[in-house]
């Protein structure tokens, strides 16, 4: 977290100053209500609030600077001034002004940067190469999923001055997004978890989502080293043209051979998963608190970042076993008829929605499966294919039940079913209800030791169903 005073950052900004010039400002919040003290706060106008209805509270709540609009000021015919002891910024562009001093920030604190990005993982293999690179370093990393135009400028000023690597998440929905985090950014390291269908809907075609994804690569110094997927094939593809270095990690099912290689993945405690690992001489036997393959690729793209840092797989694994997630994007909860429910409704897209089906498979020992799946958004034009896809793996993996939640997930019924899935065992609902009604009859039935997945988009809310289905004495 940078010392400036206001001064500097209106020198930074480029914008006019009021109040106390000489006041000093550390931490950058975009909410006034989490103000604490010396922060400068950043009256953004949003799309249902506008943050300049906050900057008597962001002051009041100990905020020393707030950062605004002229437009604001001109529109209300107000004169811009600030409460004694505090300092306004007015700037034409909020967010630019953030950017910006993000920006020089970056510059200053002279970290080394880890990009991450891709259409699924992120978050998950920003936390793992943060608990990976803390076993030696000073890490510091986006909060939560803070990976977007305001998010990314936000963790790069609350960065502490000691930071010795940012670990920062990229997001985007369009050609030149991760382009403009970068010039922001300025990562050293790039990581690609894989480029799949998540962002379909405003890039329409695999390969400009592979070229968007692409620009952090780009982005990197001569000298930056791009960190891919051995098993995706955009990144290999795209790698033979590109000049960085890269090191591949995968699998032993990879495209390429994998620099970095996991193998004999084996599930291990509740929701755990045992894996070889292998770099070189090095060979380790590690351990993640998370089940399923895509969660261990995760794991062996943090493991690759670490080496690049001169973390031994050995220390490596040790992080990785005490892993802190942001959020639990996956929970075991109790369920009814002495039933278990992976509650999986955090977001979900047709790769996250397979790749949770197989811990369902993998997970349920006496192989009495349902699975409760929900419509699955922002996929456009591949919306019917997607949710098809899905109900292909459901009648491939051979699940007990189907049953789908809203109109769109009713491709998912179709496409199981086309491929081969009984009629007997899909249920069509419309709503919430109905499914959390079925979803009672057939955990009655089956008994105890029967796996439930709950799982869709966000905007689905799937956790009413699973609060329904949950034992609660
Ligand atoms: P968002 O776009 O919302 O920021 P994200 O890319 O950060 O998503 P995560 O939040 O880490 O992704 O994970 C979301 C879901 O994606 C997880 O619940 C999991 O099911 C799935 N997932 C995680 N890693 C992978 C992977 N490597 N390949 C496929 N699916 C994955
Ligand atoms: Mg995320």
């Amino acid at each position: 977290m940078f010392k400036w005073t206001a001064e500097k950052a209106a020198q930074i900004t480029k914008g006019t100053l009021y109040g106390d010039s000489n006041i000093e400002i550390r931490g950058c919040i975009l909410d006034s209500r989490q103000a604490q003290g010396g922060e400068m706060f950043f009256a953004l106008p949003g799309e249902r609030v506008d943050g300049h209805d906050y900057m008597d509270a962001a002051w009041k709540n100990g905020a020393a600077l707030v950062i605004a609009e002229e437009g604001y000021f001109q529109r209300k015919g107000q004169m811009p001034c600030a409460p004694e002891g505090k300092a306004l910024l007015l700037v034409s562009s909020g967010q630019q002004a953030l950017q910006e001093l993000a920006r020089h920030w970056r510059l200053e604190l002279g970290a080394k940067v880890v990009g991450v990005t891709g259409s699924n993982g992120k978050t998950t293999t920003k936390d793992m190469i943060s608990a990976v690179l803390a076993q030696r370093f000073r890490v510091y990393r986006s909060k939560e999923n803070h990976n977007n135009e305001l998010g990314l400028p936000l963790t790069i000023l609350n960065s502490p001055p000691e930071t010795e690597i940012l670990v920062l998440e990229m997001g985007m929905r369009g050609l030149g997004e991760i382009k403009a985090l970068c010039d922001i950014g300025k990562p050293d390291i790039g990581v690609i978890t894989n480029i799949g269908t998540t962002h379909l809907e405003l890039l329409l075609t695999h390969e400009r989502i592979a070229q968007a994804k692409w620009e952090l690569i780009e982005a990197l110094p001569k000298d930056g080293i791009a960190i891919l997927n051995a098993e995706d094939e955009k990144s290999v593809q795209k790698s033979y043209a590109d000049p960085h270095r890269s090191l591949f990690y995968g699998t032993s099912e990879g495209l390429v051979s994998p620099d970095i290689q996991g193998s004999q993945l084996t599930p291990k405690g509740t929701l755990g998963t045992e894996f070889q690992v292998s770099y070189h001489r090095q060979k380790e036997a590690a351990f993640l608190p998370l089940p399923g393959k895509h969660n261990v690729l995760d794991a062996l793209a943090a493991l690759a970042v670490g080496t690049v840092f001169g973390i031994s797989l050995a220390d490596g694994c040790k992080g990785l076993r005490e892993l802190e997630m942001s959020k639990m994007r996956l929970e075991l909860r109790p369920g009814i008829f002495e039933s278990m429910l992976i509650n999986d409704v955090y977001n979900a897209n047709p790769v996250s929605m397979q790749a949770s089906l197989r811990i369902l498979k993998e997970r349920a020992q006496e192989n009495k499966t349902v699975a409760i799946l929900g419509e699955m958004y922002e996929l456009g034009s591949a919306a019917a294919a997607g949710h098809r896809e899905v109900g292909q793996t459901v009648a491939e993996l051979g699940v007990s039940a189907l049953i789908t939640v809203g109109a769109l997930a009713q491709d998912i019924a179709y496409g199981a079913n086309l491929a081969g899935y009984p009629q007997s065992q899909t249920y069509r609902s419309d709503t919430k209800e109905e499914a959390i009604r079925k979803a009672k009859d057939l955990l009655a039935v089956y008994g105890p030791g029967t796996w439930v997945l709950i799982k869709g988009s966000r905007g689905m809310k799937m956790e009413e169903i699973t609060v329904q289905l949950e034992r609660t004495e």
